[in-house]
């Protein structure tokens, strides 16, 4: 027999009623130096580039006081990106804490947070040419933290079957390509993504994390300054603009090119000191 759902209190309304507060205002968050983000915009020298092929995940390595570009190319096309310190890969990007800092997207002069316990940003956003689309009617926005990545497992879960090109394997393949760990400890390193150029939001009636055609452009780019030495992994997911639908071969997919540049402007660059916590957790 069906539950009936619990009646509402007399003062539902009143308790509705209540104004939220932000959970995490940002005005004292460490903000990026506005001279070195407008430094990081011009006298870029070109030293890598990295092509990214459909349905595959390549890496990249990026110095402090460098800044990396994504640009779409070919056609729309979504990336699943992953961040570590390049000397240690147990600090690595952390989409929840950036979403709870930021918000459900992130755009220029937003900062990817890295773990516990060093907390620190890992890389700014200094430009992004999508920066014009905002909010729309239906809530949504692009360059999420909101989702995690597609992976296999909820494929099986969901629809059965083996697919072997979900952006958390390619991410998989990569990172063990590049730094030789075997696949399965590979994988553990891999983490919920900053999904590049993905446009997505929450409905408004169900609250149900929603994805649509991404308005992303051959051309557009989103370029981020690296706080600290990074190893870097970027995927082109099977879903390509995203607008119908993922984990397979269905949907037109292309090419991602990752850039690194030198910016000549900022000949030096600190990275940001580990969170100040003490670690003793009370004991
Ligand atoms: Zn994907």
């Amino acid at each position: 027999m069906p539950q009936t759902p619990p009646s509402p209190p007399a003062d539902a309304d009143a308790r509705r009623a209540i104004a939220p507060v932000i959970c995490y205002p940002v005005d004292t968050l460490p903000a990026p130096d506005p001279t070195v983000m407008a430094a990081a915009r011009e006298g870029l020298v070109k030293r890598a580039e990295v092509l990214v092929p459909p349905r595959e995940a390549r890496c990249f390595r990026v110095a402090a006081g460098q800044v990396f570009r994504i640009t779409s190319v070919e056609g729309p096309q979504v990336g699943d990106l992953n961040l570590w310190n390049a000397a240690d890969l147990s600090e690595r990007f952390y989409s929840g804490k950036t979403r709870a800092l930021h918000g459900t997207h992130v755009t220029t002069g937003d900062r990817l947070w890295s773990s516990f316990p060093a907390l620190r940003p890992m890389a700014t956003i200094v430009a992004d040419t999508l920066e014009w689309y905002g909010i729309d009617e239906f809530g949504g926005s692009v360059h999420d933290v909101i989702g995690t990545r597609c992976d296999p497992y909820t494929h099986n879960l969901l629809s059965g079957g083996q697919y072997h090109h979900c952006c958390h394997s390619n991410l998989t393949r990569a990172l063990t390509d590049e730094t030789g760990l075997p696949l399965a400890k590979a994988e553990g390193h891999v983490h919920d993504v900053l999904n590049v150029f993905m446009c997505t939001g929450f409905t408004r009636d169900t609250g149900q994390y929603f994805m649509k055609a991404s308005p992303v452009r051959p051309g557009d780019h989103i370029d981020f300054l690296a706080e600290i030495d990074l190893l870097g992994a970027l995927s082109a997911c099977p879903g390509g603009d995203c607008g119908a639908e993922h984990s397979s071969d269905t949907a037109p997919c292309h090419p991602l090119l990752v850039e690194v540049f030198d910016c000549a402007a900022t000949p030096g660059h600190t990275p940001p000191p580990v969170n100040g916590y003490d670690r003793s957790h009370g004991r």
